[in-house]
């Protein structure tokens, strides 16, 4: 199970079935994506070869309104991947009730064996692949992993070409030059330590105490770090793909962040060489362990902020954080969530830690409607008034309706939502 995302995202909802208000016809609905396209896609590379890769899009469910969802670029994809992730999309949507649906896109890739120029050619023929499927009212596409504003770019700028004129709304996380919106690339992160500091109030405990460990370093892991450092927590060990850092007196959050905006690896910074602020004001010493480590670390919190499946039957029992945020879409499986709950170790679930992201593609995508744009600070008090929110509402659910833990009230909250959609609009014909 832990192999298949889609098998986990179905095992997740039929862990919230007997809890849902929801209708037996129509949560068998819930389990099937409406459509999922997959597109073949030579491209010439800069070294001449031609090479074929493969993508796809899945638009799982359009009940509460658009689809929407970002495109991945990673060796990893499957199609039953995107399909879990599109998934995940439709339940974080409704979770944070966004008027959306949930799609997910990915191409079958290793973005870093390609040059910028293979990029830009491989975006734009997906882009002309899947362009029939999206628009601004039907399918909006956004960043995520090893997809960013330039990639939004392409994207947008391919499928305005075919329309004739510019489209911005199209997708969101653009660049802000072109219609994004102040607080998009760092929103993520921000809305998982918005999160982990509502957790803590919660618990009745003191954030400014506590000590985290965040599996991975990319876009999410390295702004909820930054966010959750200015808020008093110490990060005491993250990670990327050569290793990770541990500094049980904390890291230092700039440094680090600063040798990987670099291009470096955080395995080469604790091998010493590029350690330490630019101006000598400190120097970090952390010691050198692996992901599967890290994972295990005696900590308050632990942030998966990589892939899919790494809290797994096979790990659960060496864990020893006291809560988990997850920041990664689907991080824990089935098995290993019941023995999270049984040893009392809370998990805000994905669907609503990480929803950060899309929460503010929306306000993004509101922006470009209205053809207006807003300051960061109305942009980030959207963000953390909606993300609160979703969260109270998940507490209130768990605690009044006695559930076993905060993703069941999650999910609950949000295929009851989805579901009522539906019920509404009932069966065409
Ligand atoms: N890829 C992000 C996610 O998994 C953001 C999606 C979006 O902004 O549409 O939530």
């Amino acid at each position: 199970m832990a192999d298949d995302p889609f098998e986990n995202m179905l095992a997740q909802m039929d862990r919230a079935e007997e809890y849902a208000d929801v209708d037996h016809g129509v949560f068998e609905r819930l389990k099937h994506p409406e459509r999922t396209l997959k597109v073949t896609l030579p491209v010439r590379l800069e070294s001449g070869e031609v090479e074929v890769f493969e993508g796809y899009r899945c638009q799982f469910d359009s009940a509460r309104g658009p689809f929407k969802g970002g495109v991945r670029f990673h060796p990893s994809v499957t199609q039953r991947e995107v399909e879990a992730l599109a998934g995940w999309m439709t339940w974080k949507t409704a979770l944070v009730d966004l008027p959306y649906g949930g799609a997910k896109g990915g191409v079958i890739c290793e973005p870093k064996e390609l040059t910028d120029q293979d990029l830009e050619r491989l975006t734009r023929r997906y882009t002309e692949g899947i362009r029939r499927m999206i628009g601004p009212e039907t399918d909006v596409p956004a960043p995520d992993m090893n997809t960013n504003p330039q990639t939004m770019a392409w994207m947008m700028d391919t499928y305005s070409m075919y329309e004739g004129h510019s489209i911005p709304q199209v997708v969101t996380g653009k660049p802000l030059e072109i219609g994004g919106t102040p607080g998009r690339v760092e929103a993520t992160g921000r809305g998982v330590s918005l999160v982990t500091e509502r957790l803590f109030e919660y618990l009745d405990r003191d954030l400014s105490d506590a000590s985290v460990a965040i599996q991975g370093f990319g876009n999410v892991g390295s702004n909820a770090a930054r966010l959750l450092d200015e808020s008093g927590a110490s990060v005491v060990a993250t990670s990327d793909v050569s290793g990770a850092a541990y500094d049980p007196d904390g890291l230092d959050v700039a440094a680090l962040g600063a040798h990987v905006d670099a291009g470096g690896l955080i395995e080469e910074y604790v091998a010493g060489e590029y350690r330490g602020n630019a101006d000598g004001s400190s120097w970090d010493d952390p010691d050198a362990i692996t992901n599967a480590e890290l994972l295990t670390l005696d900590v308050d919190v632990l942030i998966p902020a990589a892939v899919e499946g790494v809290i797994t039957a096979d790990n659960v029992d060496d864990l020893r954080a006291s809560a988990i945020v997850e920041a990664a879409n689907g991080p824990t499986t089935v098995a290993a969530d019941k023995a999270l709950t049984e040893r009392d170790i809370q998990v805000v679930p994905d669907i609503l830690a990480n929803a950060g992201g899309v929460i503010v593609s929306y306000l993004e995508w509101v922006q470009n409607a209205q053809e207006f744009s807003w300051p960061l600070e109305t942009v980030n008090a959207e963000l953390e008034r909606r993300i609160g929110t979703a969260f109270d509402e998940t507490i209130e659910q768990y605690d009044t309706k006695g559930l076993p833990d905060l993703r069941t009230a999650a999910y609950t909250l949000a295929l009851e939502r989805t579901a009522t959609a539906h019920e509404y609009r009932g069966l065409f014909p």
